[in-house]
């Protein structure tokens, strides 16, 4: 099979851990004899810099081209004060509506040999398996008025909209039901039914979808709620369904859970081409160093496989040899817990190693 794809590295360390993603990619698109077309293109803080742009027509018109788009991450220090339009995060919000992709799935797994990475007790976290559905096209970041008032020049008021309609909730609440059949059955729908109308709505609707998956358990979980549960009892939750900001902030308060935030994968889908991306940010705390872990970005490669390409012995071979990297003790610094750690190149070479079959474990 032919893999057409974009890549889009960003700013920050997202050129580092796209690059062992495609490494990684490479590897198992050998082994398994497909073949690999990967055009990169300019999005974020550096596409403005150079293209006066953080989502060039270019970019967009390869993505739209391509079968999937794997992206590091936009943004930095140096943009904060950007006007809206020169945003590197105007970039991928645009990039996302541009692909239709309202539907973010992010797997939020506990390894076992990360067990001791998280901050969070062993017994707490452990065998912890769950999946966030999050809406990605609507609510606070999308919906209009939005803006400033200004008086003489300055910002009086700021203002956003939260707002969502029946069938953009109705279209992801049945991607959520979908996903908890191929699960253990659970549907957990955050809101915040006791003080917004958006809320009540989507309450709502989404029972009215429960009807169609009548084996599926549905419970409505608030949201200060749901962060609560998520440190205290993560394993009672299957899948997650919850609209955009809600997902923003509980996934990354998720990703404690499983130790590190750069280890999380994310895939966007919903439209003709797949957006997968690490979860994590540009980190310009650590770029440039070689400390950033790459197994997010090179996990969304496996979703990527998984869902855009329907190659599922390849995502599994990624998954494993990812696995297979922990068990041999490797850790870049974030999951080091101050001791050894390698590189986040040195990471990438391990996990196409245990593709190849260096590490036993990654064969089982
Ligand atoms: P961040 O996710 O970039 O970093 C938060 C912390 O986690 C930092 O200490 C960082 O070093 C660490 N971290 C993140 N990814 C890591 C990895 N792969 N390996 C090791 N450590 C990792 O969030 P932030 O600091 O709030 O934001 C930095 C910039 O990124 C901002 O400009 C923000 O707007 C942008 N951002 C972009 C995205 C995206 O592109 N999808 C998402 C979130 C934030």
């Amino acid at each position: 099979m032919k893999l057409k794809i974009t890549a889009l590295p960003g700013d920050g360390i997202g050129p580092e851990v796209v690059r062992e993603a495609i490494k990684v990619l490479r590897v198992v698109a050998d082994k398994f004899n497909h073949e690999v077309e990967i055009g990169e293109h300019a999005i974020g803080g550096n596409a403005v810099e150079a293209f006066g742009s953080p989502l060039p027509e270019a970019t967009i018109a390869a993505c739209l081209s391509s079968k999937a788009v794997l992206l590091g991450a936009v943004g930095g220090p140096q943009y904060d004060k950007n006007p809206r339009g020169l945003k590197p995060e105007d970039g991928l919000l645009g990039l996302r509506k541009a692909l239709q992709a309202f539907a973010n799935l992010r797997p939020v797994i506990v390894y076992d040999e990360l067990i001791e990475a998280s901050p969070l007790k062993a017994d707490i976290v452990k065998g912890c398996d769950l999946l966030i559905v999050r809406e990605l096209l609507g609510g606070l970041y999308f919906a209009t008025p939005r803006g400033f008032d200004e008086e003489n020049g300055q910002w009086t008021r700021g203002f956003n909209t939260m707002s969502y309609d029946v069938a953009e909730i109705e279209r992801i609440a049945h991607v959520a039901f979908k996903a908890a059949e191929k699960r253990r059955g659970l549907v957990a729908s955050v809101d915040k039914a006791n003080v917004l109308e958006t809320s009540q709505l989507w309450r709502q609707v989404v029972e009215r979808v429960a009807k169609d998956y009548p084996h599926i358990k549905l419970e409505h979980i608030l949201v200060d709620n749901c962060a609560m549960q998520l440190v205290r009892e993560p394993r009672r939750f299957d899948v997650i369904l919850t609209e955009n900001m809600f997902g923003d902030i509980l996934s990354d308060e998720a990703a404690v859970i499983s130790g590190s935030i750069g280890m999380l994968a994310s895939a966007s889908l919903g439209g003709p081409v797949g957006l997968y991306e690490p979860i994590h940010g540009s980190a310009p705390d650590i770029a440039g160093q070689g400390k950033a872990n790459p197994l997010g970005t090179i996990a969304s490669v496996a979703l990527m496989l998984r869902y855009s390409f329907e190659l599922e012995a390849e995502a599994h071979a990624v998954e494993k040899a990812i696995d297979a990297a922990l068990a041999e003790g490797l850790r870049t610094a974030d999951l080091a817990a101050g001791g050894a750690y390698i590189s986040t190149t040195q990471m990438g070479d391990a996990v196409c190693e245990g593709i190849t079959g260096k590490w036993s474990t990654a064969t089982e």
